[in-house]
């Protein structure tokens, strides 16, 4: 209360899945200023240089799109119109095509950005009411291996550890992410902890030396892809050395005697072979985690982003489980999520395949019973298009329309110029945005004007299942509305009952009714409740005091059907395209500190310029000499799906026979030739269907 007397309001950071609480304060002329909130759990006030320019975003209102645009056909150019033209000439084109073609000729196509309320009335839309399941998020290209491996191994996609346990742990297993710049505030405590903990031990499994290798005991540079056989290298040690949990594995657990029979196919020697690293190297790292009170894993985009993301993931989970490093403080497997809410988003079933509160779309009576929830349509069993499959489905004509929400897909797809040609065949394709920059819009038949951060309330979960509510601070410019009413006067425009909410906090709250009974019941929240404690961590069953749930699984009881968890035997072989004497180089992407996406938002600030202006191209001393290179030249990087032209950096830290993009930059800042996205492979991981975003076969010439 006494915040918003003072024209200052709570709100989290919009952008990184670490959840950074800030104080946004409405000023006389109108405009923001954002600081850090000390009071807040997460951060304690710290914010990280994307979070710290966060107010130039928002005050910054030159790129905004003010008022819906239509054409009535694409020879046309869009013109202004009403929001009840736009909404109606897009519910009777949608209306149109489901009558003709079915409810899976229409897609949505959103964003781990998006707000759980907007999450889900989406979900309800198009699972309930249309009658596909054509929706997927952005956080296909982000979790869904996690979700995967998490879905397998434990019976359900549930985050089983928090922060707090990171001052209780004394080895850190950091593979596949980069923290120091990716989640820089939640590394600043794994900094702290070791500065003050000089014995806690730091392993970094990364192709590249990062920033995060700066406080590593061991960094394990091992060969890009070959990340199973190194996990199962050191589970393998852990078992010969006797440092697993018996007690654990025998009781708690099941799998384990496969397991054993699997890790033990391969040498010491054959694995470090294969990883490029040494047996002594991988033995330290088992020492490391075998004489652990406390092991955390970390991990990110790396594992996930590969067509062997799911093996990755699990391969990952069975060194917490073997050794009993899970459901105890100080311990347990951690997937750093990428975006602001992707997690909110798998609450709600935000994904083609999921269906709300973590229940199973191919159980008939979960899907019988979210039906009757929503008093709908009968709810398809077939999961829908995922988001690489969306655009294919555009280019051979399956897919007639697609309504992308709060993402910019031409610069974030794998192999994007496959996903262009998708919009240029779409017949209808409905953009609802903030910004007038995307490369979508030049595509769109109707643009729809959002409000952004700041702008809308709502709710967002992070990476430890922590849910905040986000104050409206500021109205949106123009006619721009927040995302979850634009879906809401849609859907009644497409004649469907349910979605004439009062407000925001009734959209949470027929969610949280939603997840009552189930395991992530968060039945107790509310919006009141949510502005009186800050934050809690579901699950919050109704009726609960207090902050919510630090940890699961403390009772060792799992939610698969044994209630033991899994230890899966994952393959270790490696499905990514191989470099050969067309392509002999390996290329992996990632970000940059200082950048968020696809800078439609921090590409607007002027100070995160500073840290990196342009892309480039990151090249090992070795090869670039033996490719006549020199730092600063301009390099063709070339697939078998495209080209990029960047300037060369070369540094020794990135492995020979490998180089790195920066996944940022797009047609949004001027030529598309520095799109490090023309050049990946759309390869899928065959259960999580994330894209190989970290591994394709490139060459790299001088330009
Ligand atoms: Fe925002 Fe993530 Fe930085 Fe925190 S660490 S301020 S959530 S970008």
């Amino acid at each position: 209360v006494d915040t918003q007397q003072k024209n200052s309001f709570t709100s989290t950071c919009c952008y990184c899945g670490v959840g950074c609480g800030v104080v946004v304060n409405r000023e006389k002329n109108g405009t923001v200023t954002v600081e850090g909130d000390k009071a807040h759990p997460v951060n304690k006030g710290m914010l990280c240089s994307k979070g710290m320019n966060l107010q130039y975003t928002v005050n910054d209102k030159s790129d905004r799109l003010l008022y819906p645009e239509m054409r009535y056909n694409k020879n046309m150019p869009r013109q202004r119109v009403s929001w009840d033209t736009a909404l109606e000439r897009t519910a009777a084109v949608f209306s149109t095509f489901i009558k003709k073609y079915g409810p899976e000729s229409v897609a949505f196509y959103a964003s781990g950005q998006c707000l759980t309320e907007e999450y889900y009335v989406i979900n309800k839309l198009i699972k309930g009411f249309i009658g596909s399941n054509n929706i997927d998020t952005n956080s296909r290209l982000c979790m869904s291996s996690a979700v995967a491996g998490y879905k397998m191994a434990l019976g359900e996609d549930s985050v089983p550890i928090c922060y707090d346990d990171i001052e209780l742990a004394d080895c850190f297993y950091v593979t596949g992410a980069n923290p120091a710049w990716c989640h820089p505030i939640l590394w600043r405590r794994v900094e702290a902890h070791k500065a003050e903990n000089p014995d806690v031990k730091i392993i970094v499994v990364d192709p590249r030396v990062t920033d995060t290798c700066a406080i590593a005991d061991l960094h394990l540079q091992l060969n890009p892809g070959t990340d199973v056989t190194l996990n199962h290298a050191i589970g393998r040690v852990l078992i010969e050395n006797g440092d697993i949990d018996l007690d654990f594995v025998r009781n708690h657990a099941q799998g384990f005697e496969q397991y054993r029979e699997v890790v033990f196919q391969k040498t010491l020697a054959k694995s470090a072979q294969i990883c490029g690293l040494t047996e002594e190297e991988i033995r330290l790292a088992a020492s490391y985690i075998g004489n652990a009170n406390g092991f955390i894993s970390m991990w990110t985009m790396g594992l996930n982003q590969s067509s062997n993301g799911t093996n990755k993931n699990l391969s990952l989970l069975n060194l917490s489980l073997i050794t009993g490093h899970i459901g105890k403080p100080g311990s347990g497997p951690f997937s750093l999520t990428g975006q602001p809410n992707a997690m909110g988003g798998r609450e709600v079933g935000g994904l083609s395949n999921l269906l709300a509160a973590h229940r199973n779309l191919n159980d008939p009576a979960h899907r019988e019973e979210v039906q009757k929830f929503w008093g709908g349509t009968v709810i398809s069993e077939k999961p829908g298009l995922t988001a690489t499959e969306m655009f294919e489905a555009l280019n051979d004509g399956r897919l007639k329309a697609i309504w992308i929400l709060c993402t910019n897909p031409l610069t974030s797809l794998p192999n994007v110029r496959m996903a262009e040609e998708g919009l240029k065949k779409a017949k209808f394709v409905v953009v609802q945005e903030i910004s007038n920059k995307p490369e979508t819009l030049q595509y769109a038949d109707v643009v729809l004007p959002a409000a952004t951060w700041a702008e809308k309330e709502g709710t967002m979960t992070n990476s430890e299942r922590r849910v905040s509510y986000l104050h409206k601070v500021i109205d949106p410019p123009g006619e721009a509305l927040p995302d979850a009413e634009i879906i809401c006067r849609f859907a009644q425009k497409m004649g469907y009952r349910g979605f004439d909410y009062p407000g925001f906090a009734d959209i949470y709250k027929e969610h949280t009714q939603l997840t009552a009974g189930t395991n992530i019941d968060v039945s107790g929240l509310s919006y009141e409740l949510l502005k009186a404690n800050r934050t809690v961590q579901w699950p919050y069953k109704s009726g609960e005091v207090g902050d919510g749930t630090a940890r699961l699984f403390t009772d060792k009881v799992f939610y698969t059907p044994s209630t033991k968890a899994i230890i899966h035997s994952p393959s270790d072989e490696v499905s990514s395209e191989q470099p050969d004497a067309d392509f002999p180089l390996i290329l992996t992407t990632g970000r940059i500190r200082d950048q968020w996406h696809t800078m439609s938002k921090t590409g607007k600030v002027n100070k995160l310029k500073k840290h990196i202006s342009q892309a480039f191209l990151e090249i090992n001393p070795a090869d670039a000499e033996r490719l006549k290179i020199a730092d600063g030249d301009v390099v063709e990087v070339k697939s078998r799906r495209g080209e990029v032209r960047v300037k060369a950096t070369l540094s020794p830290g990135i492995k020979q026979g490998v180089v790195f993009l920066p996944m940022h930059w797009g047609k949004i800042l001027g030529s598309d030739l520095n799109r490090a996205n023309n050049v990946t492979s759309d390869l899928l991981d065959p259960i999580s269907k994330e894209p190989d975003f970290k591994f394709c076969a490139v060459e790299v010439q001088k330009y």
